[in-house]
């Protein structure tokens, strides 16, 4: 038997100042009533926790709008959204986009650059990054950036952020988190992390899939990754790796895949899949998506077979992985959103006839409601991370840096 020394009393006021911390900042602005209840701890510890956190800036204390109750309204605790921000990356196959985001999850700043498919050179990409964010913080020069978070297209290692497979854009073991963090130069670790966990992170937090703990979200941009939360958890398998379903081998006669197999189901259900069947290869990513989308309610009669024949494979993959996890939910984002309500009679037949009963007849099918925003959302809480474990270290770390 371990005998374990109790928490120290700093211990626990920092455990209690980075839970005050997270309530502020993932359900709004509180009464401190209404943080001591949830937190159930009494009024006056609430009242010294929140003395100290907006000490440090990071909480403020004011009227809450028009309640239309009569009497003396009470002080809401409200994360201070515009002074400490963090920058959020996003590299997709076809676009890199950048966002300042504020402490409670208020987007402050965004900006995007389509980018032509194919192979990416590193250093380019490292130094397009560094200028957005760049851009962004300098604009921001009364606040305090207190992380950045990157969400990426393929396989990536979490604790260095070394990106080890990016099959759609040429990457194999490139050390991306460390040399960001070299560019950028803020004395903050930029953290990496797959973009397709970070999606459903964000749809499990900030998203259509709020409180559920078995959740499946499927992000298509020119692949289709995965992220998959377990009775509360990622996924990550031995090396972090998991939910790679896009490889997930749906058709043995299938169309060749960047990871050099043949019938995985981003090759049949993905962008280019769907691109393919249509017989419109001229235009490449979201764009193409939408005019085979366009076509198909016109009445197009190649567009609408296209996404018939994508629906199918898509209802495969999504029916393998219901028999298997047996989510709550399976939540569709990125340009599979678009394919997926463009198809989702075809989708949800094959569930309804692959699925097993029991695990196919309580599985919500749902589209993303942060949109295209989900994996720059997570890569921000990615971010937020240090800030929402220790907030005052954090902050004297950061500051201390800057002097
Ligand atoms: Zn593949």
């Amino acid at each position: 038997m371990t005998v374990r020394a109790a928490p120290s009393p700093e211990e626990i006021r920092k455990r209690n100042l980075a839970a005050l911390l997270r309530h502020v900042h993932r359900d709004g602005a509180a009464s401190r009533a209404t943080l001591a209840e949830r937190m159930g701890l009494n009024r006056s510890t609430i009242l010294a926790l929140t003395a100290d956190l907006a000490a440090a800036g990071l909480v403020r204390e004011e009227l809450p709008g028009q309640t239309g109750k009569a009497g003396r309204p009470s002080l809401v605790v409200r994360a201070e959204s515009e002074r400490v921000y963090v920058v959020a990356l996003d590299v997709g196959a076809d676009r890199l986009a950048a966002a300042r985001v504020g402490l409670g999850g208020l987007v402050l700043d965004q900006i995007e650059t389509a980018r032509p498919m194919g192979t990416f050179d590193p250093e380019d990409v490292i130094s397009a990054l560094a200028s957005m964010a760049r851009g962004m913080i300098g604009k921001a020069a009364d606040a305090v950036c207190v992380g950045v978070g990157v969400a990426f297209c393929g396989m990536v290692r979490e604790e260095d952020g070394v990106v080890r497979y990016g099959p759609n854009i040429g990457w194999v073991d490139v050390p991306f988190g460390a040399s960001l963090t070299r560019e950028l130069d803020l004395g903050l670790r930029v953290a990496v992390g797959n973009n397709a966990n970070l999606g459903a992170l964000a749809e499990r937090e900030r998203g259509v899939g709020v409180g559920l703990s078995d959740l499946i979200y499927l992000h298509g941009d020119v692949g289709i990754g995965g992220g998959i939360i377990m009775g509360g958890q990622l996924l990550g398998g031995e090396g972090g790796y998991a939910g790679e379903v896009g490889h997930m081998i749906v058709n043995r006669d299938g169309r060749p895949c960047a990871c050099g197999s043949r019938g995985c189901l981003e090759a049949e259900a993905g962008e280019l899949g769907l691109i393919a069947a249509a017989g419109r290869t001229d235009r490449a990513g979201r764009a193409a998506v939408e005019a085979i989308v366009e076509a198909a309610a016109r009445g197009d009669a190649t567009a609408r077979d296209a996404l018939h024949n994508v629906g199918d494979w898509l209802g495969y993959g999504v029916a393998n992985l219901v028999n298997i996890f047996n989510p709550s939910m399976v939540v569709f984002g990125g340009v599979l959103r678009d394919i997926y309500l463009a198809s989702a009679a075809q989708v949800r037949s094959r569930v309804a006839v692959d699925g097993l009963q029991a695990v196919r007849e309580r599985v919500r099918l749902r589209t993303s409601t942060l949109g295209g925003d989900a994996t720059l959302i997570g890569a921000a809480e990615l971010a937020f991370a240090d800030v929402l474990t220790d907030p005052l270290q954090t902050l004297a770390r950061i500051s201390a840096g800057l002097e």
